[in-house]
C-alpha cells in the first residue's frame, strides 16, 4: 500500500489526484482502490475535462448541506462530514496495461470539505 500526502489549499476544494494515482501504480493489469483515511473529505470520480464540472458539484454539495443548519456536532464541522458521507471514501479503478482504464473524460477526484489541511490517500493495488 502506498500513501500519499496531499495539501488542500481552501476549505471547500476538489483536487484533481488522476496523474499521482497513476505515477503510483506499480503492476500491469488489475484493480486499484484510492482509499481517503479522514471524516471531512472524500474521493470520487467524474469530469475532469471541463473544471466547471467538479465546482458545480462542490456549489451544490454546500446547498444541499449548508454551512450552519443546526447540527449538534459540537466541533462546528457537521456540514463537511456529512459531504464526505454523500461523497463517499473510496473508488476502485481497473489497470490495463500499467494504465488506469477511466472513461475519456473522467478524472479522480480529493474532495476536500473542511480545509485548508495536510490530509493523505492510501493506494492499494491487486493483480488480476
Ligand atoms: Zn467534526
Amino acid at each position: 500500500m502506498k500513501r500519499i500526502s496531499i495539501k488542500t489549499t481552501q476549505r471547500k476544494q476538489a483536487v484533481d489526484i488522476t496523474n499521482i494515482v497513476e505515477k503510483n501504480i506499480d503492476i500491469q493489469n488489475g484493480i486499484a482502490v484510492v482509499y481517503v483515511p479522514h471524516t471531512t473529505a472524500g474521493v470520487t470520480i467524474n469530469e475532469s475535462y471541463d473544471k466547471d464540472v467538479a465546482f458545480d458539484l462542490l456549489n451544490r454539495l454546500e446547498e444541499l448541506v449548508p454551512y450552519s443548519n443546526n447540527y449538534r456536532h459540537l466541533e462546528g464541522n457537521s456540514d463537511a462530514h456529512i459531504q464526505a458521507s454523500l461523497i463517499g471514501s473510496n473508488v476502485t479503478i481497473i489497470i490495463k496495461d500499467g494504465k488506469l482504464k477511466l472513461g475519456r473524460w473522467q478524472g479522480i477526484f480529493f474532495m476536500e470539505f473542511d480545509g485548508p489541511r495536510n490530509r493523505e490517500i492510501y493506494i492499494k493495488t491487486m493483480e488480476g
